[in-house]
């Protein structure tokens, strides 16, 4: 249980709600800024304004998915203020409050090292992001029959990177019956590709495996889509970029040759905010409870 707990939930969008949810059943004291325009109630949590919160009380912070933007602002969907989350803020709670984010930036990572806070980023995580990873393949199903006039099944598939994302990409489409290739550079990789039944080949060579590709599905956080790589690609190609913002795709080039790029970023909170939502409330329930 979570009794005694000062947890202070600053803005998000529906995965919050799962979060809230999970840790009011534990017992947690929970104050939540910038949900004045949410109409469910929660037993043991109450909507505040962030000047109205004692923050010496404070055990834990917890922010959205997106952390902040670098000016400290916070995404709050269930509201139209602005919420800031500062250095001086941090300073206020408890000296061993813990700051939990999904990802951050210099700003949030700055603030909370110049306060001395700890600051954890949850996706960052293993189990998060592999969890993470199923409504990010069933977004990605999703974009690819949406934007496409073949089936999945008998197309052929490139997919890059084998980490957390790229490998259930590369099952799921290869279970739909693609033909998949996956691109990797380490050996270790290529070797688990082959042995899951899928046609590897090394990330630098990229260029010439897309002459006859369908739907490229980029999960690598690097510059690998380049220009020499789109001008190889057929004509009706699609490129699904699931990488982080910028994506790994030369989107300015695709658009001057007509091929589809689309950037995909936060699937699972569009696909499946409840799941999300549930993914990190029972990590960060469990993380709580080991304090
Ligand atoms: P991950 O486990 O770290 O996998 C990243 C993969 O990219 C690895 O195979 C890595 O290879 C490869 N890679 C990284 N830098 C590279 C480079 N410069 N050249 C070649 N290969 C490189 O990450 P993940 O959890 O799968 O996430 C992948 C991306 O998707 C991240 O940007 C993440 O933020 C994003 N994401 C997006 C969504 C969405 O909804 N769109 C959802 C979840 C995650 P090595 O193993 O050899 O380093």
């Amino acid at each position: 249980m979570l009794t005694g707990k000062h947890i202070v939930i600053i803005g998000g969008d529906a995965r919050q709600l799962e979060i809230i949810r999970k840790l009011s059943t534990l017992d947690a004291k929970i104050s939540m800024v910038g949900f004045e325009q949410l109409d469910d109630g929660f037993v043991g949590a109450t909507k505040e304004q962030l000047d109205n919160i004692d923050f010496s009380t404070v055990d834990v912070i917890l922010l959205p998915v997106s952390g902040t933007n670098q000016k400290g602002e916070v995404e709050t969907i269930f509201s139209n203020e602005t919420v800031t989350i500062t250095t001086e803020l941090l300073q206020k709670t408890k000296k061993n409050c813990q700051i939990y984010t999904g990802i951050s930036n210099d700003y949030l990572t700055s603030c909370a090292k110049e306060a001395d806070r700890k600051l954890v980023k949850l996706l960052e995580r293993d189990d998060i992001a592999i969890y993470n990873s199923i409504p990010t393949v069933e977004g990605t199903v999703m974009m690819a029959i949406q934007h496409t006039d073949i089936t999945i099944h008998s197309s052929n598939i490139v997919v890059l990177g084998f980490g957390r994302v790229g490998m259930s990409v590369a099952r799921t489409f290869d279970a739909l019956g693609a033909n998949v290739k996956v691109g990797a550079r380490e050996t270790k990789h290529i070797a688990r590709i082959t042995e899951m039944g899928f046609t590897p080949f090394d990330t630098s060579n990229i260029v010439n495996e897309v002459s006859d590709v369908d739907i490229v599905i980029n999960t690598i956080p690097a510059p690998v889509i380049s220009a020499d790589v789109i001008a190889n690609m057929p004509a009706n190609a699609l490129i699904i970029d699931l990488a982080s913002k910028p994506g790994g795709t030369d989107f300015r080039y695709a658009e001057k040759r007509g091929i589809k790029a689309l950037l995909a970023p936060g699937l699972p909170g569009i696909v499946a905010p409840k799941t999300a939502g549930q993914i990190l409330a029972k990590v960060l329930a469990q993380l709580l409870k080991d304090g």
